[in-house]
């Protein structure tokens, strides 16, 4: 047990008859319901108001605290925030998921039919917005004094449906029936500017000043969600903004009868936060995605400023007062921002506003694939931002002197470390934006640290080699463990006790019981009960039977060619074709689950999802393989879907491309859920076979090293081909349109894409990766076995949760007093 004593005592219990009657209040008197008539959907925002109260409770005196202790505040700046959904999680962390379900049962409605009506929050595209919801999660449980910042898209990501196996996008509208977990806040609302004039003035000290003005004016509007750590014991608010006009209806126009006209300005300022962009890494946003970033970070480093000005004299400490995280590159234009507050707004001068700048910021990259680094055209910041393209030309200028001036810099040009990058046109390089502003930078595994100082800023890191470190992310296991699979943890709590919710690391207890048939049993039962929840839930959607006996074997992320959904659904067609033809004798029957979307405009991602659908199709009705082999794609994965998917997984597939997957998340909720992972070396799956052992893990492929001098000296992948007459087999099957028998050509771009030029090495790595699988399949043959390395994975997991990367964060970037931290979860290395 940890020593809870120094931490701020837990909130008053609230039992079932107290709750039960507060729900009943909240829904009469707020949902303005009738008990008699009202829908599920009323009984969800009863109980989540009723919770939100509870939430309050803890808010306001964790506000308080922060104020009166006047420590250092941390704030997380974000465009994404994929929460999903709040109920089932704040029951969870305020450990009222059992009273709540009696409470609702005495008023007649089951518990777990209200979670479900909850809509998915999707202000994210995958991990970047996850690992911010995470983070979010262990700020509060840590009790550091975080707030984090982002927009509130009235339309998150979109809708995944199939037609014909295609993927098509719908509108998503999570705000629909109201959202009863935020708190508008009008009194809180900032003017963001863009386009306009620059006019230069003296002031009367003979100071030369500049003045920003025209153009167009949005107001930022402040809206709060309480976030509540485990237990409760402190809350933490997410606050994101929404763009208004500062102009009410255009009465004129409207009176003239021109009513579009009369408010064109609410709809153009409003736009700014009506959808989350559906790019994911290698999509470049236009004007609005842009003017998104700045949006919610003027807004953002405005509240910071009036905050800190609220009680200190001036923003000289800063830095000793406030620690931003700016997540990935997104929020970069931050660094020119906040000179330009301070120098135009705060009369700073612009050393000791760079001092501050670079003592306040920090930065975490996310992807070192060169087409994912934003750059913007310098013409539209020019256009948009004219004042701060013209800061951003003054810290290049100021930083290539330095480096000049510099004994060990024999580079006259310094093309690599301009901010501006003028190979083809003109750029602003915002990773290198963001880097020069910050105090430090972080890649998010050990590899990815590692890699950013060899490729991408491996000419700002001979510079400034203090700068660059890595920390590994994590995952909540409060979601990720608790709420998603009660059958594991409750088991894990009746064998070693409750501590893990809040020490990963004491999960290494469990170790030993992976030599106890009785406990391995129990553990089979936990997973053979979630996997026939979800073959439930496939059940009632599609027409698709899963075996719970069968070897469950998910890959659900974003479809990305990197991340080689590719090398999976080949292997598959592979493996069924054995099948077909006799063979695969050793091959145990499996699932081949598949989840993920694709950015809209991607469309090679969304020729890999027609072609997965319609391998599933074929192979599906084979009678031959039908009892050993189902393939699956099952429509719009979202945090609600991965939380019942990933109890059910016993494989967890994590097969990027080596060198290309920065950490990964879905690999530690997997482990973490007791599946065992089949993975390349790549991201944190390095850290997750060292953590488990290389002897629980199906390691196979290229390593990075290996990829990037496959790269640098050329790669053949019709030598690869011919080595391997199953690839051969597979790749002849899909081009013969046996899958597309309307379109026998559909997918030569992607088998020709295969046997030319290969980038992602899918080739390279087949037959590795098909002997990994069957690997998989002998291991399975052996339950006793498998079960045993599965619950040695259960027990590796400890270092992998987001309380050890934030407690990392508090310890080494934000430089943040922690409560004495459990020492068991830090990484032994
Ligand atoms: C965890 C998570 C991700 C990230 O998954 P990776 O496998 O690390 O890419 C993406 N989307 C959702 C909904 C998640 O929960």
């Amino acid at each position: 047990m940890i020593d809870t004593a120094h931490l701020s005592p837990a909130p008053r219990p609230l039992d079932r008859d107290g709750l039960r009657d507060s729900v009943r209040d909240k829904l009469v008197y707020q949902v303005g319901k009738d008990l008699r008539h009202a829908t599920r959907h009323d009984w969800f925002l009863a109980l989540a108001l009723a919770v939100r109260e509870r939430l309050v409770d803890g808010w306001m005196p964790s506000t308080r605290r922060v104020y009166e202790e006047d420590g250092k505040r941390v704030y997380y700046l974000s465009l994404e925030f994929l929460i999903g959904r709040l109920l089932g999680d704040a029951l969870t962390n305020l450990g009222l998921h059992e009273t709540a379900r009696e409470a609702l049962a005495e008023l007649g409605v089951d518990l777990d039919r209200v979670l479900k009506v909850e809509p998915d929050a999707a202000l994210g595209n995958g991990g970047l917005g996850r690992l911010a919801a995470c983070f979010m999660d262990s700020m509060a449980t840590l009790e550091i004094a975080g707030m984090g910042y982002g927009i509130r898209y009235q339309h998150g990501l979109f809708k995944q449906g199939f037609d014909e196996g295609w993927q098509v996008e719908r509108p998503e509208d999570w705000l629909a029936f109201g959202n009863p977990w935020e708190f508008e806040r009008p009194d809180a609302v900032y003017p963001v500017r863009f386009f306009g004039r620059l006019r230069e003035e003296r002031d009367p000290s003979g100071r030369r000043i500049h003045i920003w003005e025209g153009g167009q004016r949005v107001l930022a509007v402040a809206y709060d969600t309480p976030v509540v750590g485990w237990q409760g014991r402190h809350v933490n608010t997410l606050r994101l903004w929404a763009a208004q006009s500062g102009n009410l209806v255009n009465l004129e126009a409207f009176n003239r009868g021109e009513y579009m006209h009369a408010v064109e300005d609410q709809v153009l300022a409003e736009s700014i936060s009506r959808v989350l962009y559906p790019a994911d890494a290698t999509e470049a946003g236009q004007m609005l995605r842009l003017k998104q970033e700045y949006f919610f970070t003027s807004a953002s480093l405005q509240d910071i400023i009036r905050r800190h000005l609220g009680y200190h004299a001036s923003l000289d400490n800063l830095p000793e007062k406030v620690a931003i995280q700016l997540n990935d590159t997104h929020p970069a234009i931050a660094v020119p921002e906040l000179m330009r507050l301070l120098i135009d707004e705060h009369g700073h001068d612009w050393q000791r506003a760079w001092t501050i700048v670079r003592g306040v910021f920090n930065y975490t990259n996310h992807t070192l694939m060169p087409e994912a680094l934003e750059r913007w055209p310098v013409g539209l910041i020019e256009q948009l931002l004219p004042r701060h393209m013209q800061l951003i030309y003054e810290i290049n200028a100021h930083h290539l002197a330095e480096l000049r001036s510099r004994p060990d810099n024999h580079d006259p040009f310094l093309t690599e470390v301009s901010l501006i990058d003028e190979a083809y046109g003109r750029w602003v390089r915002m990773g290198h934006l963001a880097f020069l502003g910050s105090r430090r930078v972080n890649g998010v595994s050990a590899l990815h640290g590692e890699l950013m100082k060899h490729t991408v800023f491996a000419r700002l890191h001979h510079y400034f080699p203090e700068k660059i470190t890595a920390i590994t992310n994590g995952v909540t296991p409060r979601r990720w463990l608790m709420t998603a699979n009660p059958a594991l943890s409750s088991l894990i709590g009746r064998t070693i006790g409750d501590g893990w919710t809040r020490d990963l690391g004491q999960l290494e207890a469990l170790a030993p019981h992976a030599g106890d048939a009785a406990f391995r049993a129990a553990f089979a039962a936990a997973k053979r009960h979630n996997k026939e929840v979800l073959a439930a839930l496939v059940g009632k959607h599609v027409d698709v039977r899963l075996d719970p006996d069968a070897l469950f074997d998910v890959q659900i992320k974003r479809i990305h060619e990197y991340k080689r959904q590719l090398l999976n659904i080949l292997e598959a067609v592979a493996l069924w074709d054995e099948m077909r033809q006799g063979g695969a004798a050793g091959a145990v029957p499996r699932v081949r689950l598949f989840a993920g979307k694709a950015a809209s405009s991607y469309w090679r991602a969304k020729l890999i999802i027609k072609l997965i659908n319609d391998v599933a199709r074929v192979v599906n009705a084979d009678p031959a393989t039908r009892d050993r082999l189902t393939i699956l794609f099952m429509p719009n994965y979202n945090v609600s879907l991965a939380e019942k998917i990933i109890p059910a997984a016993d494989l967890s597939e994590q097969i990027s491309t080596a060198g290309m997957e920065a950490s990964g998340t879905g690999n530690m909720k997997f482990a973490m859920n007791g599946a065992l992972t089949i993975g390349t070396l790549d991201g944190a799956n390095v850290e997750m076979r060292d953590a488990v052992g290389p002897e629980n893990i199906f390691i196979f492929g290229l390593s990075a090293e290996e990829v990037l001098r496959c790269r640098r000296i050329g790669f053949a992948p019709e030598e690869a081909i011919a080595r391997s007459p199953r690839l051969a087999r597979a790749l002849e099957l899909v081009e013969s349109g046996l899958f597309s028998p309307d379109d026998p050509g559909r997918f030569r771009p992607i088998t020709d894409d295969l046997r030319g030029l290969d980038h992602f090495l899918v080739t390279a790595d087949f037959d590795a990766y098909w002997n990994a699988q069957r690997r998989a399949d002998a291991l399975f043959a052996d339950p006793e076995a498998w079960r045993r390395q599965a619950i040695l994975n259960v027990a590796g997991m400890g270092p992998f949760s987001s309380d050890r990367a934030i407690r990392t964060y508090a310890q080494e970037i934000w430089q943040v007093p922690l409560e004495a931290a459990p020492a068991a979860s830090a990484f032994a290395a």
